[in-house]
């Protein structure tokens, strides 16, 4: 007879038992009565095409199959096998938790699907979350209380005073502070054992695969096109599972991409949608609890992936309504013909996304000669008519606008463009020059060449030439 030691994540499958005998001659032949005794085990050790999971690794002794002759391993009387599911990397030990750490995490050890070794486990895992916004914050929040133990965080933003209804790792006292040292300040209060690795710059194509190389996981809490779609390529160039959660408005979505056993995002979404036609939160708005839902269910499918325990929703799209609190789901299947993981992919490596999703990965107000000034545009508002268009959403125009200014909402542009007669100079803007960089090049593709539009939105023109228009 053989032994062979059951992982704790398994035994919720083994009744229990930590360990079982079993009579084989090899490897190959141990595993299948394991699986014919215990069936549930099977989809957790095997991949769909029979493949042995590639985070789990079998030793027996003390010996790695793969440094021996794999599944074809022979395996003597009294020889001990140990199924070791691992994402820390296979071989290393897993840390040990010291009396403070037991202490901090008792409730999570006397769970009999966590304890001690998954505890560990969480404590050797590594994260990365690419954004601290609204998705970040309960992600980060619980994934250090659980005790991961390395979190990478990528942000570049400052703290804004209407990020403050949704983005729960902020406080009021740090409007003006980079985001991240205001994440690391809150995650060492709520957990000092987990190590917060930063990140201050934006996730680009030329630094995301450095960034994301060393990390276990990513999980996705951007909230634009372009960094989504580089947050899946890189997870999928990895080989990474890739925690996925969007907001909008009142819904949801949440699913696990994971391109070596499971669709990733592009299965989902090949293409991004055109310019203008899905605002993004700071132009459509969001609920501010809404992100707290979703984000907990994304740092739930993280705190599983790691444990290797549950049914994880890599294959599963859930959406959650939050106006009808109504959570549903439909299937996702692997895209045979996705151009990256599928049969034949066409993308190898990552590219300009911003070029691909045809728009900036933020509202930049930065100066080009397309822009005009807010003391410039009030100049030139004194002087002559200017067919000044507000491109921003119906309740934004409500709170406030610019005299003479007539609303054509970024999505409505291109139906509308017949009401542009170019008589006059054009001048387009938007709340801070995201959507009117947007609205520009749309016009200027319509023949209207000597458009232009407002650096910095509205906001600079409250800021510089009407205090009156209130800033959002
Ligand atoms: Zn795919």
């Amino acid at each position: 007879m053989t032994t062979v030691y059951i992982p704790t994540a398994l035994r919720v499958y083994t009744e229990r038992k930590s360990t079982i005998d079993i009579s084989a001659k090899t490897v190959e032949e141990l595993i299948n009565r394991f699986v014919e005794n215990y069936p549930q085990v099977k989809r957790h050790l095997f991949a769909e095409d029979g493949s042995l999971r590639n985070y789990v690794n079998i030793f027996v002794n003390d010996q790695d199959i793969r440094t021996l002759r794999g599944r074809a391993t022979e395996i003597a009387d009294r020889d001990e096998v140990s199924i070791v599911p691992s994402v820390a990397g296979g071989v290393d030990p897993l840390p040990s938790l010291t009396q403070d750490e037991i202490r901090r995490y008792s409730r999570h050890l006397i769970l009999p699907e966590v304890g001690v070794d998954g505890q560990r486990r969480l404590k050797a895992a590594s994260v990365l979350l690419v954004g601290a916004g609204g998705l970040g914050s309960p992600v980060a929040i619980y994934l250090a209380a659980a005790g991961v133990g390395r979190l990478g965080i990528v942000d570049f933003d400052r703290v804004e005073e209407s990020n403050l209804h949704r983005q729960i790792i902020h406080k009021s006292s740090r409007v003006g502070a980079s985001k991240l040292a205001s994440a690391a300040e809150t995650l060492a209060e709520i957990n000092p054992f987990t190590h917060v690795e930063r990140y201050e710059v934006a996730f680009r194509s030329d630094n995301a695969l450095e960034i994301a190389k060393d990390y276990d996981l990513v999980i996705d809490g951007t909230d634009n096109f372009p960094t989504r779609y580089l947050v899946n390529d890189v997870s999928v160039l990895l080989k990474k599972p890739n925690v996925y959660g969007s907001i909008f408005r009142f819904e949801g979505q949440a699913s696990l991409f994971w391109a070596e056993q499971g669709p990733c995002y592009r299965c989902l979404y090949p293409e991004p949608p055109p310019p203008g036609l899905v605002p993004s939160c700071a132009e459509g708005g969001v609920l501010g609890v809404l992100p707290g839902i979703i984000g907990v269910i994304q740092a739930t499918e993280a705190v599983k992936w790691i444990l290797g325990i549950g049914e994880s929703l890599l294959g599963r799209l859930l959406l959650v309504d939050a106006l009808a609190m109504r959570f549903r789901q439909v299937a996702l299947k692997k895209d045979p013909r996705c151009p990256l993981c599928g049969e034949r992919p066409t993308i190898r490596s990552l590219s300009d996304y911003e070029a691909f999703c045809g728009m900036p990965a933020r509202e930049d107000s930065g100066a080009s000669t397309d822009d005009v000034t807010a003391p410039e545009l009030a100049e030139l508002l004194k002087m002559e008519q200017i067919d000044l268009i507000d491109v921003r959403e119906p309740n934004e125009w409500d709170i406030g606008r610019i005299p003479t200014a007539r609303l054509i909402p970024l999505g409505q542009l291109m139906e509308r463009l017949n009401e542009i007669h170019g008589d006059r100079p054009i001048i387009a803007y938007c709340r801070s020059g995201g959507r009117s960089a947007t609205a520009l090049a749309m016009l200027r593709k319509a023949g209207f060449s000597s458009a232009r539009h407002l650096q910095g939105g509205i906001l600079k023109w409250s800021e510089l030439v009407d205090p009156s228009v209130p800033r959002y």
